[in-house]
């Protein structure tokens, strides 16, 4: 199954993003994580690609047991960073040896410091763009890339930020899974820009719920963006109490993804940080949300 067909059938997509853990603990309570969320049968997970050794290994190992040992579709993650082309090649293969179809194609960052000079490997790629191509000449894939609510890092401007992902587009991506984000109009600044360059590829939003106060002190870290200050504001009045903010940061995520799935948005992509609980909550609150229909609108 193509996450391209997925979109194509006009439903919402729910999915989830998990990271690979450093240890075998976190391993193990990963798969609980997994087998928990497979019950609510998302339309499809995906794994994060580490910076380097380990944690690579990880990645591939669990996409291919997503692929071979649960009902669930997965989407590998993959960078460009310390990567030659027949290393990435050599990737491309395992996974679709083991099943997998769909791919979220990345340059990555420089290991250690994300803002730190990028170097592309002698034999590698400079960007996402051509790992797109790459993929798609490897084999049958559905190929995903990033997007960027309020610009790339790297980006001179909001406008160069976006013609550099109409250029993914253009080099054959399927569909684009955006940066976290807290604010729906950013979300749909991002699209209308995409669309007034006449491109119509999808864009899923992902997105977490604020469960501690401490996650609206790591959003830009997270977001690329302050956390916005009307939605500060009602944090701030319930700061002391932990299970007030928990409860407001789940009550403030449903009200962004029915505003999302209201404006068209074709899916939601939840990051999990490999937890079940919140996850499980914000989509049992949202998964049956249908958006209300329109005045004069068929049944
Ligand atoms: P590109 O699209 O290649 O862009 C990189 C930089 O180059 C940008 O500044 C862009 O403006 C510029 N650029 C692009 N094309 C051109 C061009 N033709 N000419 C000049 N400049 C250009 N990182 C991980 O390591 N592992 C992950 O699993 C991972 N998953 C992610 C999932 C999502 C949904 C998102 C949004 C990000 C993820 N990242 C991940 C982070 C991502 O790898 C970094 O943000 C990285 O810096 C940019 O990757 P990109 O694929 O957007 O790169």
């Amino acid at each position: 199954r193509h996450i391209s067909d997925l979109l194509k059938t006009g439903e919402p997509t729910f999915s989830f993003e998990f990271f690979p853990p450093k240890t075998a603990e976190g391993q193990q309570k990963l798969w609980q994580v997994i087998r928990e969320l497979e019950a609510l049968s998302p339309s499809f997970v995906s794994v994060t690609y580490g910076a380097g050794g380990g944690t690579r290994d990880h990645t591939v190992e669990i996409t291919e047991r997503l692929a071979t040992d649960t009902t669930l579709l997965p989407v590998a993650h993959t960078t460009a960073v310390n990567h030659s082309v027949a290393e990435l090649r050599h990737l491309i293969g395992r996974f679709a040896d083991a099943g997998v179809s769909n791919m979220l194609a990345l340059r990555g960052d420089p290991p250690g410091d994300p803002l730190g000079e990028w170097v592309k490997h002698p034999e590698g790629l400079e960007y996402a763009s051509e790992l797109v191509e790459l993929i798609k000449q490897s084999g049958d894939f559905s190929v995903g890339v990033a997007a960027f609510p309020f610009k790339h890092p790297r980006s001179a401007s909001v406008e160069e930020d976006v013609d550099f992902l109409i250029h993914k587009f253009d080099s054959g991506a399927d569909f684009a899974i955006t940066q976290m984000f807290f604010d729906a109009e950013d979300y749909l600044r991002l699209r209308d820009r995409v669309a007034a360059r006449g491109r119509d590829v999808p864009i899923i939003p992902e997105l977490m719920p604020v469960v501690k106060y401490s996650t609206i002190e790591m959003s830009e870290k997270l977001s690329g963006a302050p956390f916005p200050a009307h939605l500060a504001e009602e944090f701030e009045k319930v700061k002391d109490d932990p299970k007030a903010v928990r409860e407001l940061g789940m009550d403030q995520a449903q009200r962004l993804c029915e505003r999302l799935l209201d404006e068209g948005a074709p899916g939601i992509h939840f990051i999990t940080f490999n937890q079940a609980t919140a996850t499980r909550e914000l989509y049992e609150r949202v998964a049956g949300y249908r958006v209300p229909a329109m005045a004069g609108a068929r049944p």
